[in-house]
This record gives C-alpha cells, structure tokens and sequence, in this order.
C-alpha cells in the first residue's frame, strides 16, 4: 500500500522534471508511450489499447527465461515493454569462469538493446526494477535503477494485458547468521568479478612480510558452502586458477593454500547421477581439496565458519580467508508481496499450473527459477476421467473407451507417461494389458483408480536451471504466437472436469543432459539416455555446447577468444 500511495502522489505531481524525462525519452527513440500519456506529470506509461490494437504485454526480467520468450515472440502482435534492472543478458553456466578470469565479463553478456535493435525497437525496455504488482488494476510499479542524481523521478507505472514475471529468484541464505555480511554470493555478474579481486586480495595479503604461517594460512584457506553443480565448478574453477597461475606467481605461499567444499547432505551433487558424484569426490580429493559433507554451517564471522556435524552434534569452526555461499535460491521481495496478494503467502515459490499461468491470477504468467509449476493429480481428477471416458455410462471402461482417453491423460498429466516408462511400458497397449490383463475386457472405477494410483507418485518439481527457463520461455511464446488461432481451435488435451479442450498442450520439460566441470579439463556429464559422460574429451563436448548456447555470434567469439587466450597466456591475475 505504501508503494501505491507513493504512486498516486506521483501521479497527481505535475511537475517539470517530467516534462523534461518525456522529452529525452522521446528523443532517445521515439517511446509513443510517453507522448500517449494523459498528462506531462503522469508517470504511467499507458499504451491505448484502442488505438495499437494490441495487447500490452508486460515482461519482468531479462535473463534466461525473459530473453528466451521476447526472441521467440511474434511482437507484431503485441504491444512489448520490457522491465529489469539488468540492460544486458547474463550466460550464467560461464559465471564460474569469470570468478577466475578463464573468460572476461564482457564476453558473456549481451546487452537487451542489441536484441532489441534486432527486433527493430519494436519492444520498450526500460531499465528498472518492478517494486509492486497489482492484479486486480493490471499494473506494475517500478523504481529505475539508473543514477539519481540525474534529473527527473525514478519512479513510473506500467499498465498490462498480460504479464510475464520472469525475474528469476534470489540467493537464500536460511537466515544463517553471519552469511549476508561475510559471504560472497555467485549469482549476478559483479559476484564473479568480486570474487576474483578478493582471491588476488587474499594472495597480497598472505605475501606481505610480518604474517605468522597460521595467519598466511588462514587468508589463504578458501572455503566453498553448498556441493551442488554451481559450488562444486567454482570450487574446481578456483583450484585451477590456483594451482595453474597463482602459485607460479605467488610461490612463496604456495603451501598455505587450502580449498574447502562444504554440504550438509552426504554428497556433492547429490542430484547427479550417482557415479558422477562419486567421481567428483575422488577427483577432489586427489587435487587435494577437502570435501566435509555432512556439516551444516550455522554462522559465519569474518574470520571463522562455524558448523554442526550432522551425525554426532559436534561444534566445528575453521578460520578462512573468503566463503563463496552457494546453497539454492530464495524467492525475490516483489514475487512474495505478489503472492501475498493472490492467496499463496503461505507458500514458499509462486505456484504457476502447467500452462504456466499463475495459479489464482487471470493473465499473469511466471517462468523460470521464480516459480514452480504446481502439477495436478491424475488422482484428483480420477472419477471426472472416469466419468468423461465412460461414453456408454455402464459403470465400467471397456478397452476402446480407455484407449480413447488415455492419450489425452497423458498429455494432461506427464506422471502417467512417466510411470509407465518406469515400468518400461512404451506403448499404450502395453499399459492397457498391464491394466487388464490379456483376458480382462473392462474395469470399474475401483480398478481404474488402482491403475493409476501409483502415477502420482513420479511428479517431480524442475529443477531451478537456465534449461528449464528457457524451454519455459520459448513455450510461452509459442502460446502467444498461437493465441488467437488456438482460441478457435483448441489444440490441447481434454478437461476431463468441465468437457471441451484446453486452448494449448501443457508445458512439457525436455531433459537435455547436465554438465559437471571438475577442472584440470575434465568435465562429467548426464546425457539424455541415461548415459553418463566424464573425463577430458567431455571437457570437449562441453566447450561445444557452451559455444553453441552463446545468444549471438559477438559472445561466441568472445568466448571462445577467451578460452584460447587462456589456453595461451594463462589467466590475468591483475585486481581489475
Ligand atoms: P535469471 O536468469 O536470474 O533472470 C532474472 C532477471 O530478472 C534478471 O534480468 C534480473 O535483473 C531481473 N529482475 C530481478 N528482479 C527484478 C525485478 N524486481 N523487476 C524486474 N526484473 C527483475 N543453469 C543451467 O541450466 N546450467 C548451468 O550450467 C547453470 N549454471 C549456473 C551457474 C551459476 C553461477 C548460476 C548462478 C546459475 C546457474 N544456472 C545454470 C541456473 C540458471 O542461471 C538459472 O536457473 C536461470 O538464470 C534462471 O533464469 P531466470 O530467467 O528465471 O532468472
């Protein structure tokens, strides 16, 4: 409430500051939003739907699932704004090499107006950070993010048809005591490029004369909090660096370094196959790195971690140099304020359905890591898939009646088709004949309902990744492009509960493998199929890969630029 009553004091200020904003934003490209504005002194930035005769489409975000709906969206169709506090895209699976200088900043990011000239400026951006959603007056309230001290007010209004909410998540630091203030995150950016200077710090310091060993030690003993994909490649990041570059430069204190990974589960990457894991740990050890599982940190100071050894209850504390905190992700203040409003306060990520429609909200779309798909029960619904199948109402399905649905439950419900993988089942006959047997010509409820009973039980949430935004966003789009014609014809699967089809097919998640780099060139990797991949000549594939998930051409180079420079030269170990 505060934030709207800020805005409506906006709203009412008429004031020249504003007049001047209009004019450099028309200048800088002609924004009609501005000049469309009912007054000088409103800060809403209206687009008249009558008169675009396009549907506002508001887009929060521009990372992985942002970019991958706006490159795939036919604007012709929409009237596009974009907001975010970021003005480029981040490739975030490089993030790692960029703590070590392996490749530059620069080199993978692509700035939102470089995509946007390519769209030919049909799209708006406006660099700002959305502080307030309101869904029942469709509008967002935003903060820009560029320097107050320029002239004019930070803050404005969007009005939308639709929103996409694809501002990603936060890290979370469990409320750990200590972590905000001692930590470095891995998140955005300016984390790597912190990182980076603070290791170069902790080697000028550790060489400086006067220090005790226990003091060079101490600056020098790296510590890493969270073994999953993104602790572990920082940590294997860091020994390369380390033990490629620094140590030629820094020799003297080569016998004080230390790298530490910590994970309260038993394992790192615990949601790797198991081998993967395995590998890793060994390879690890061999490098020399500690790996302590099993401990759960409960403070940090800036000198000291502190920790609870799970099994036994025993108080640990190691002094370190820097802690990287890289243990999941938490939900950002506006998507909670939002879930607030719409009933879902009690839960800790926004819960989209398969459509990827915000449950409880009418036109309002989340993707990415800011929120989960709420998958429905195939039991939820049994008696209404009964009821719809049972074409003749005897009471009981005959082969042809669930053969006829059964498509359509599979669609609507990916358990199902899950399940009978797992039962290695591949065609829907085989499942017919699992369910009836070869003898058996119907069912009744009571036999439906045990067919499918155990369905429910292979949902699993996505995984928090760059791959599952992305197919987010390039599905969403899809749904846009189709809107109008699929209004008419419903290309989706039946309602079971209330008859007609769906308007599009459910969000479907293709798993295309995962890599795990674990430095000196070996890399693991879960590949589709089920195969599992390690060792250097994956260290290849994954240079491929990455190269070729660069989004243009400039970065691509960079990149690759990088790696050879690297390969060449080694990594810069300057603190810039
Ligand atoms: P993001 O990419 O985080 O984008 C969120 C966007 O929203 C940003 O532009 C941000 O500026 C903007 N924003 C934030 N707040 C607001 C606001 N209030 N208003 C408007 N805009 C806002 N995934 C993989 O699949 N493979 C990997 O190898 C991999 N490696 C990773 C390594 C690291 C170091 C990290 C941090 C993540 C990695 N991930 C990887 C995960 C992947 O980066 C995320 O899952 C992905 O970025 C999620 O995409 P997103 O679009 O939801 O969020």
């Amino acid at each position: 409430m505060k934030y709207l009553a800020n805005f409506s004091r906006i709203l009412r200020d008429n004031s020249a500051p504003t007049k001047l904003l209009v004019l450099c934003s028309l200048s800088s490209g002609g924004l009609i939003a501005y000049a469309e504005s009912p007054s000088d002194g409103d800060r809403s930035v209206t687009k008249n739907p009558k008169e675009t005769q396009k549907k506002r489409v508001v887009v929060l975000g521009t990372g992985w699932a942002g970019i991958s709906f706006l490159k795939n969206l036919d604007i012709s169709s929409y009237d596009v704004q974009v907001v975010s506090p970021r003005n480029y895209f981040a490739f975030t699976p490089l993030l790692p090499s960029v703590t070590c200088g392996t490749v530059e900043a620069r080199s993978i990011v692509e700035p939102v107006r470089n995509m946007i000239k390519k769209r030919n400026g049909e799209v708006s951006y406006w660099e700002a950070e959305c502080l307030k959603i309101d869904p029942v007056s469709k509008q967002i309230f935003c903060r820009s993010s560029v320097d107050e001290n320029l002239v004019g007010n930070n803050d404005f209004s969007l009005e939308y048809d639709f929103l996409v909410i694809a501002c990603g998540a936060q890290v979370n630091t469990f409320n750990t005591p200590g972590v905000l203030e001692n930590c470095h995150f891995l998140k955005e950016v300016e984390d790597a490029q912190r990182i980076r200077r603070t290791v170069i710090d902790c080697f000028e310091k550790a060489i400086l004369p006067g220090l005790t060993d226990d003091e060079r030690r101490t600056n020098l003993h790296f510590v890493i909090v969270g073994g999953g994909p993104t602790g572990v490649e920082f940590a294997a990041e860091l020994h390369d660096f380390v033990y490629d570059d620094l140590v030629k430069i820094y020799p003297s204190v080569k016998d004080f370094v230390n790298i530490t990974v910590i994970q309260s589960g038993d394992h790192i990457l615990n949601t790797f196959d198991e081998r993967i894991s395995s590998f890793a740990e060994q390879k690890f050890q061999r490098d020399g790195m500690e790996v302590l599982t099993g401990h759960r940190v409960m403070s940090v100071s800036d000198r000291t971690i502190n920790m609870k050894k799970k099994i036994s209850g025993e108080d640990v504390s190691i002094p370190h140099g820097m802690v990287v905190w890289s243990t999941g992700v938490g939900t950002r203040p506006v998507v909670k304020d939002f879930m607030e409003q719409i009933d879902q306060g009690t839960r800790r990520i926004l819960a989209i359905d398969e459509w990827l429609r915000v449950k409880g909200c009418e036109d309002v779309f989340a993707l990415g890591d800011c929120a989960t798909v709420d998958q429905r029960k195939v039991m939820e619904d049994i008696s209404s898939i009964f009821k719809a199948a049972d074409k003749d109402n005897s009471g009981t399905l005959t082969m042809e009646e669930f053969q006829d649905v059964i498509e359509d439950i599979m669609i609507r419900y990916p358990q199902v088709e899950l399940y009978l993988k797992s039962k290695h089942l591949f065609e829907v006959t085989d499942f017919l004949k699992d369910v009836y047997g070869n003898d058996k010509k119907e069912v009744n409820i009571e036999e439906f309902k045990s067919a499918l009973s155990l369905c429910d039980k292979q949902m699993k949430s996505l995984p928090a990744t760059a791959q599952v935004a992305a197919q987010q966003g390039m599905y969403l789009s899809r749904c846009f492009n189709m809107r109008k014609q699929c209004e008419q014809h419903p290309e989706g699967p039946r309602k079971f509960r209330s008859g007609g089809r769906h308007e599009f097919l459910p969000f479907q998640y293709r798993h295309l493998g995962q890599f795990a780099p674990l430095g000196g060139e070996q890399t693991a990797a879960e590949l589709p199929g089920d195969w599992v991949s390690m060792g250097r000549s994956t260290q290849w594939l994954w240079y491929s890969v990455y190269a070729s998930k660069q989004v243009s051409w400039r970065t691509r180079f960079l990149v690759v630029g990088d790696w050879t420079r690297r390969f060449v030269f080694g990594r810069d170990s300057s603190r810039i």
